[in-house]
């Protein structure tokens, strides 16, 4: 459904970020890109929805141009879960949720019950967080939020660049697990960055190893481990 073909972006200072990257990705995949710091990761997973825009290849989601989309609405369209999430600190949990939902027009009791759904699906009591602020929640709680906030809409894609990096170690092995089984039960499309193989090895269906901006190789783990 998402397939990149000799992808490259130069950025204005003329630095090649990205080289002529080839893969292509299918419905409901969990994709993981690793690679060291400045690999070229986060720029690949921008260029997606245009938050960056490539300077040369062809990005297309099932067949059409991402430059012939309207960029605000490939965006709602496609959800983003950073590190640091930036859930509005003078928002409620339930209002950052619904934030892209109201964006769509949606009528309220739509929108609470699809915040309600949302909480729980990612362990959040909706009774207990929905009108709490960001700050009242601890890390792995707000990156909680940050997942339900980029599923709010439905999208098809989910974009996720390092979400657990600043979390601790037991936190963030118990999220990866969880995010295993909400991939098993959306079947959506997932593309996850970080710079840790343990994490990568646990998380995807695929494996994409970037270099100097250079995609290196893209396999299964189990070809990975088992192949020189
Ligand atoms: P990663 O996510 O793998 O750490 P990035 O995609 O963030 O790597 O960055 C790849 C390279 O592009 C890095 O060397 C980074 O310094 C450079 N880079 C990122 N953003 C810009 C920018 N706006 N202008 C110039 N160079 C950039
Ligand atoms: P536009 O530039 O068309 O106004 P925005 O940049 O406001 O579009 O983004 C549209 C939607 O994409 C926002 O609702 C936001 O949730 C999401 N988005 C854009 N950039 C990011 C980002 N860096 N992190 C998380 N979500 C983002």
């Amino acid at each position: 459904m998402l397939k990149f073909e000799n992808v490259s972006k130069v950025y204005d200072d003329g630095f090649q970020a990205v080289s002529s990257v080839n893969f292509e990705i299918q419905e409901g995949e969990f994709l993981v890109i690793i690679g060291p710091s400045g690999s070229g990761k986060s720029t690949t997973m921008k260029m997606i929805n245009r938050m960056i825009p490539h300077t040369s290849g062809t990005i297309t989601i099932d067949g059409n141009d991402v430059t012939k989309l309207n960029a605000a609405e490939l965006r709602r369209n496609i959800g983003y879960v950073i590190q640091h999430i930036g859930l509005f600190p003078h928002y409620t949990i339930a209002k950052n949720i619904a934030i892209v939902p109201e964006l769509k027009g949606w009528d309220k009791e739509k929108i609470n019950d699809r915040v309600h759904e949302l909480l729980k699906m990612v362990g959040l009591d909706p009774e207990v967080y929905s009108d709490r602020y960001p700050k009242e929640l601890s890390g792995g709680q707000q990156q909680r939020v940050g997942v339900a906030r980029a599923l709010a809409s439905n999208p098809r894609v989910i974009l996720m660049d390092e979400p657990f990096g600043a979390l601790d170690p037991l936190t963030r092995d118990q999220l990866q697990g969880e995010l295993i089984s909400l991939h098993q039960k959306l079947k959506k499309t997932f593309v996850f960055v970080t710079h840790d193989m343990d994490e990568a090895l646990k998380l995807g269906d695929r494996i994409a190893i970037m270099k100097d901006g250079k995609l290196l190789q893209i396999d299964t783990p189990e070809k990975l481990l088992h192949e020189p």
